[in-house]
C-alpha cells in the first residue's frame, strides 16, 4: 500500500499516468451502431479519484464530459436494490460471469430469458424494467441520483444527451430483440420498445471522470453517499463483487487478473473503478479493445494499481 513517506503525491501519480497512457496513435476501435461515439479524438485520456476523505485529484481530461454507457448499469442496479425487495428482481437475473459478449442473444435463450447478471445488456434491461415499475422515468432516476452525488465540481453536471440516445435508438435492433426475447420469456413486465428507449436514454448519460468518480464513492464508503446510505453496506459490497465478476464483460478475469479491484466499463471508454474503503477512479479514453473495454483506461488501471499498492487482493 502506497504510504505517505514513500511515494509521490497522488496528483502527480495521475499526471504521470496520464503522460504514460495517453493514445498516441489510433489503436483500437470504436462501436459500429452508436454513431456519436465515434466523434471524440482518440486522443482524449481523463482520469479521477475521489477519496473517502474527500479529496478529488484528476488529470488529463478528467473535466470533459463522455458517454458514459454500460456505466449506467451499476448506478440503476443501485437504484433498483435501493428501491425495492432485492430478493424479487434477484429471481429474475443471475449473478455469474457470462462469458459471451454483452449483447449476445444466444445465452439468453438457451438459459430461457434469465440473464446471466445485470451488467450484460439483457439483464440491465430486466433491472430497467424492475426500477420503472417504481420510477417510470428510470432514466430520469438515474440521471438525478447522479447530478446529487457528483455536485456541481464543474460545467453543468450530468445530463442526458437526447440526439444521441435518438440515434442509438433508431439503431437499437440488437436491444429490442433481446427485450422481445426476454418478453416472451415473461421476464419483461413492461412494453420491450419502452424498456429498451429508457435503457438507451440511461446509457447515454454524460458526465465527466471526476463527476463520475464522485458519484461511485458511495461504493467505496459501504453505501454511503454524498448525502447519506444509498444502499446497505451489505449491498455495497454485493454490487462491488458483480463488478469484479461480471463488470468488464468477457473480460473480466483479464481485469482482475491485471487490476485486481473492481470494475464497470462502457463502450464510451470509460471505466469506473472501486478501491473498498479507499477511493473511486474513474478514467476514460474513447479507443475501445475487442471485448468492448477502453484500451489506454484498462493500461492505465493496471500501472495506477501496481504503482499505489491499491487492489482488494
Ligand atoms: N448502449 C450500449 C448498448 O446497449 C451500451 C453497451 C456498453 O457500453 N457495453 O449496446
Amino acid at each position: 500500500m502506497m504510504t505517505a513517506l514513500d511515494s509521490p503525491p497522488l496528483g502527480l501519480v495521475l499526471a504521470d499516468i496520464v503522460h504514460s497512457h495517453r493514445p498516441r496513435s489510433e489503436a483500437g476501435s470504436v462501436p459500429a451502431g452508436i454513431p456519436h461515439l465515434s466523434s471524440p479524438p482518440f486522443d482524449r485520456f481523463g482520469i479521477a479519484v475521489a477519496t473517502t476523505s474527500g479529496d478529488v485529484f484528476s488529470a488529463g481530461d478528467a473535466d470533459l464530459p463522455f458517454s458514459i454507457q454500460s456505466i449506467s448499469k451499476v448506478f440503476t442496479l443501485a437504484m433498483a436494490l435501493s428501491a425495492d425487495d432485492p430478493g424479487r428482481l434477484w429471481s429474475r437475473v443471475l449473478r455469474e460471469p457470462s462469458g459471451t459478449s454483452f449483447n449476445s442473444l444466444v445465452q439468453l435463450e438457451v438459459e430461457h430469458g434469465i440473464p446471466r447478471n445485470p451488467f450484460i445488456n439483457s439483464g440491465a434491461l430486466v433491472v430497467t424494467d424492475h426500477l420503472m415499475e417504481r420510477f417510470p422515468d428510470a432514466a430520469g432516476h438515474v440521471l438525478q441520483f447522479l447530478r446529487v452525488q457528483a455536485g456541481q465540481h464543474s460545467g453543468q453536471g450530468p445530463f442526458i444527451d437526447e440526439v444521441a440516445a435518438g440515434n442509438e435508438l433508431a439503431n437499437s435492433s440488437r436491444n429490442l430483440a433481446l427485450a422481445h426475447f426476454l418478453k416472451n420469456f415473461g421476464n419483461l413486465h413492461r412494453s420491450a420498445e419502452a424498456v429498451v428507449e429508457n435503457y438507451v436514454r440511461q446509457c447515454s448519460i454524460m458526465m465527466s471522470c471526476v463527476e463520475m468518480a464522485k458519484a461511485g464513492l458511495f461504493l467505496a464508503r459501504g453505501g454511503h453517499g454524498a448525502n447519506g446510505p444509498v444502499v446497505s453496506r451489505s449491498e455495497a459490497k454485493r454490487i462491488g463483487s458483480i463488478m469484479l465478476t461480471c463488470g468488464m464483460y468477457d473480460a473480466a478475469g483479464e481485469f482482475a487478473y491485471r487490476v485486481g479491484l473492481p470494475g464497470k466499463s462502457g463502450v464510451g471508454g470509460g471505466i469506473l473503478v472501486i478501491v473498498p474503503g479507499e477511493c473511486a477512479i474513474c478514467v476514460w479514453s474513447p479507443r475501445l479493445d475487442s471485448k468492448g473495454n477502453s484500451l489506454a483506461g484498462s493500461a492505465a488501471l493496471a500501472d495506477l494499481s501496481d504503482r499505489t499498492g491499491w487492489s482488494v487482493f
